[in-house]
C-alpha cells in the first residue's frame, strides 16, 4: 500500500502518465495477493527492466515514452524499496508484538488449588503470515489485538453438544483461530437438524455430528486442531474437561446439563451455557471458582416432567440457537482473551418473538450441593 500511495504522488509531482500504467500493474498483483517479499521482487523487477530498456535505447520511443533519465528511475526504485522497507519493519514489529507471551492475557489464568497455572504454556510460535491476513480484523480490537489472538490461538476449549447451539460455537470459534477444539456429541445428523443446524450439509444426513462438525471446522480453518468425540461428556469426565481451559454446554437435556456441570466444578474450569426453547433463549457463565454461581446454585432441581420441553417437542425457531449459540462464542473469546466483562453472576434472557433483552443478576449458594462450601471458598 505505501508502494501504490508513492507512486500515485511520483504521478501528480512527475506527471509521468506512464505510471498511471505502472499502477495498474502493482494493484493488479496485489488483487493477485502477491504481498510482502514478493511485491518487493515484483516492483524490483519490474523496474529494472524499465530501466534496462531506457539505458540500452535511449533514442527508442520507449525511453521517450517514459521520459526520464536512467538517474531518476534508479532513485525511483531507492525511493520505492525504502517505503517498501519501512512496511516490512512495521509487519516485523506487529509478529514481534504477536510473539510476546508475556502480554498474552490468558485464560489461562486458570489456577490449581496451589495457586500455580494448571499447565505450563506451550512454547510459543509467532502467527505466520496467513494467519496475521485471517485474524486481521481481530488483530487491530484494542481489547484482543495480537496478544489476544495469540491467547486463543494456545486456549483448549471443549465444546459439548453440537447441534442448534454447537453449531455457530464451533463455526465462531473455529474461525476465531480457538487452537485446540474438542467437540462431543453422541448424535447423528438428521434432515430435520438442518433448519437450524447450520455446520452441516445435507450431505451429512446420517453422519455423526462430532465427525461431521469437526471436518466442517477444519475446512473453515485449517491452523487449529479439532478433536471429535461420538460420546456423550458425563459427570465422570472431570479429567477430560481438566485438560482444557473452557467448556461449552450447548446440549439440550436438564441431566446432561447437570452432569457437565458437576464436572466442570469439579475440574475448576468455567463453562458457558445457553439454552433455547421456541423463540427465547438465555446464556451464562457458570464459575464458581471467580464467584459466580454453578448451575446448581440457580437450578437445584430438574424441572418437572413437560415443563421445560426439549427443542423435538416444543418446536424452535431456525435462528434462535444462532443468536445464542454466537453470543456463547463471543462470551468465549471474551474469557480467553480477557476482554470486557464476561457474563459471570449474570444471565442474559433474549426474547426473539417480542424482541427484548433482560439481564438478571445471579449469586452463588453456600449450601449448593455441588459447589457449595467444602468444595471452595467463595468468592
Ligand atoms: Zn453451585
Amino acid at each position: 500500500m505505501p508502494v501504490i500511495i508513492f507512486v500515485i504522488f511520483l504521478i501528480a509531482v512527475t506527471q509521468s502518465w506512464w505510471l498511471i500504467g505502472y499502477l495498474g500493474l502493482l494493484l493488479w498483483l496485489e488483487w493477485l495477493g502477491v504481498r510482502g517479499w514478493r511485491m518487493v521482487l515484483a516492483v524490483i523487477a519490474s523496474w529494472l527492466l524499465v530501466t534496462l530498456g531506457v539505458v540500452l535505447a535511449p533514442d527508442s520511443s520507449f525511453a521517450a515514452l517514459i521520459g526520464w533519465s536512467h538517474r531518476g528511475l534508479i532513485l525511483g526504485l531507492l525511493c520505492i524499496l525504502g517505503l517498501l522497507g519501512y512496511s516490512q519493519l512495521l509487519a516485523l514489529l506487529r509478529r514481534h508484538e504477536v510473539a510476546l507471551p508475556d502480554r498474552a492475557p490468558g485464560l489461562l489464568l486458570r489456577v490449581t488449588d496451589g495457586g500455580e497455572p494448571a499447565t505450563a504454556a506451550p512454547p510459543e510460535r509467532s502467527l505466520s503470515d496467513a494467519e496475521l491476513t485471517r485474524y486481521a480484523r481481530h488483530i487491530v480490537l484494542r481489547e484482543l489485538g495480537g496478544p489476544g489472538q495469540a491467547a486463543l490461538r494456545r486456549a483448549r476449549v471443549l465444546i459439548v453438544g453440537a447441534g442448534g447451539l454447537g453449531a455457530p460455537v464451533c463455526q465462531y470459534l473455529a474461525a476465531a483461530g480457538v487452537g485446540r477444539i474438542t467437540v462431543a456429541d453422541d448424535d447423528r445428523v438428521s434432515l430435520s437438524n438442518l433448519q437450524r443446524q447450520v455446520i452441516f450439509r445435507s450431505k451429512d444426513d446420517g453422519q455423526p455430528k462430532a465427525q461431521a462438525a469437526r471436518a466442517a471446522m477444519l475446512a473453515l480453518n485449517p491452523h487449529i486442531q479439532v478433536t471429535a468425540l461420538d460420546r456423550r461428556i458425563t459427570a465422570d469426565d472431570v479429567a477430560l474437561i481438566g485438560e482444557h481451559d473452557l467448556v461449552m454446554d450447548g446440549t439440550d437435556s436438564f441431566a446432561a446439563r447437570q452432569a457437565i456441570n458437576a464436572a466442570s466444578v469439579a475440574a475448576g474450569v468455567p463453562l458457558v451455557a445457553g439454552a433455547i426453547a421456541q423463540w427465547e433463549g438465555q446464556v451464562t457463565v457458570w464459575d464458581p471458582r471467580r464467584g459466580a454461581p454453578c448451575m446448581a446454585c440457580i437450578f437445584p432441581q430438574a424441572p418437572a416432567p413437560g415443563l421445560a420441553p426439549a427443542c423435538a417437542e416444543a418446536g424452535v425457531v431456525g435462528p434462535l440457537p444462532g443468536v445464542i449459540g454466537s453470543m456463547m462464542a463471543l462470551e468465549a473469546i471474551k474469557i480467553i482473551a480477557g476482554a470486557g466483562e464476561p457474563l459471570r453472576g449474570r444471565m442474559l434472557i433474549f426474547d426473539g418473538l417480542y424482541g427484548e433483552n433482560r439481564l438478571m443478576n445471579i449469586s452463588r449458594r453456600s449450601d449448593c450441593p455441588v459447589c457449595g462450601s467444602g468444595h471452595f471458598a467463595q468468592g
